[in-house]
C-alpha cells in the first residue's frame, strides 16, 4: 500500500500531518491548524477500527437534537461516555499511525 505522508486541508501548504479527533456529524478527524474536515478513509486505518469509530459518530448523532437548528444539548453522562470512547479512539489510532508522520490530539466534547 502506498503510505500517505499528509492530507490535504486547507492551511498554506495545502497539506497537513497534525490531526484532530473530534466528533461530528461528519468524519471526526481535521486538521489540527485549519479544521478543514479530513476524509478518514485516506488514512490507513484498520477495519475493525473505522468501524469503531463509526459507532462512536452513531453515538454521538443521537444526541444532536434535529429539529432545531443544529442545537446539541448533551447529557453530562452521554458527554463523558462520548469522551471516554473518544479517548479510547483516539490511542489506538495513535497506535495505528505510530508509523507515519502523522500526530494526532483528541478534543473533547
Ligand atoms: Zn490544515
Amino acid at each position: 500500500m502506498n503510505m500517505k505522508k499528509y492530507l490535504e486541508c486547507g492551511c498554506i501548504y495545502g497539506k497537513t500531518t497534525s490531526l484532530r479527533i473530534e466528533v461530528d456529524v461528519a468524519d471526526p478527524i481535521w486538521c489540527d491548524k485549519c479544521s478543514y474536515n479530513l476524509e478518514m478513509e485516506e488514512l490507513p486505518l484498520s477495519n475493525q477500527l473505522t468501524s469503531e469509530i463509526n459507532d462512536w459518530v452513531a453515538l454521538y448523532e443521537q444526541s444532536v437534537d434535529w429539529e432545531s437548528d443544529s442545537q446539541m444539548w448533551f447529557d453530562d453522562k452521554l458527554a463523558e461516555k462520548i469522551n471516554q470512547k473518544g479517548i479510547e479512539i483516539t490511542k489506538r489510532v495513535k497506535k495505528e499511525l505510530a508509523v507515519t508522520p502523522f500526530l494526532v490530539t483528541y478534543k473533547p466534547v
